[in-house]
């Protein structure tokens, strides 16, 4: 299964054919996918199938192993191998890049441990190991607005999982496990503002992601602050 989305987050639309079918549970696997399965904090995409003509809603993306299965509305009429169209609700998909990077502009901004986090379209979220609160909601605001206005490009580098061995520090994000090709992790760079291995869908460049907010911070125990962020749209 090629997973478009790596490489291309961009791509909406493409024509394939369906790999497997599962008639328990309505859940199809496409040859080539486009499609974004939930994980790390990450919501998989929605979107549809077009099959002879005939429309059915994908509900739910999820990922299963190394692979990615659609939760349809029904599996009526549809067969192994047949061609089909699939289509990505890009207006979910693209609030998610853009949310997605965000939040790697956030990680960057703060220099503490990142504990968890969740991408949602009206806001997003990263918790951090906060004990002595540190973290200022103006400062951090201003702090990613001017990263988003300095227009760094996002791109892709495949580097041997042993360095990542060598440097355990470069993981702190949202734990969105990332994909490994021939023992290669793919690292996300934000030109000089953030390196880290990430299988998530972002923005071409920190412009796209627009006018950020940070909303409200919430202490949760002791240790950790959630802090939330949102896109002026
Ligand atoms: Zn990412």
């Amino acid at each position: 299964m090629a997973k478009i989305f790596e490489e291309n987050a961009y791509r909406k639309e493409i024509e394939t054919e369906i790999k497997e079918i599962n008639t328990q549970n309505n859940t199809i696997e496409l040859k080539d996918t486009i499609f974004y399965g939930k994980s790390g904090g990450q919501p998989g995409d929605l979107g549809e199938i077009i099959a002879d003509g005939q429309k059915i809603d994908v509900r739910e993306t999820i990922k299963v192993d190394n692979s990615i299965k659609n939760i349809l509305e029904n599996i009526n009429g549809l067969n192994i191998n047949q061609k089909i169209t699939a289509r990505i609700n890009w207006d979910k998909r693209y609030k998610y890049m853009r949310m997605h990077s965000a939040l790697h502009l956030m990680c960057a901004s703060i220099p503490l441990g990142v504990t968890g986090g969740q991408i949602g379209y009206e806001k997003s979220r990263l918790d951090f190991n906060d004990p002595e609160k540190k973290i200022n909601k103006e400062e951090l605001q201003k702090k990613i607005n001017e990263l988003m206005k300095q227009d760094h490009e996002i791109i892709y580098e495949y580097i041997d999982s042993k360095i990542l061995e060598s440097k355990p520090e470069l993981v702190r994000t949202m734990s969105v496990k990332p994909p490994k090709i021939d023992g290669k992790l793919r690292f996300v760079k934000i030109g000089n503002v953030d390196f880290q291995p990430c299988g998530g869908t972002h923005v071409k460049t920190t412009k796209e992601i627009g006018e950020i907010k940070i909303g409200k911070i919430e202490n949760k125990g002791k240790m950790n602050r959630r802090v939330n962020i949102l896109i002026n749209d």
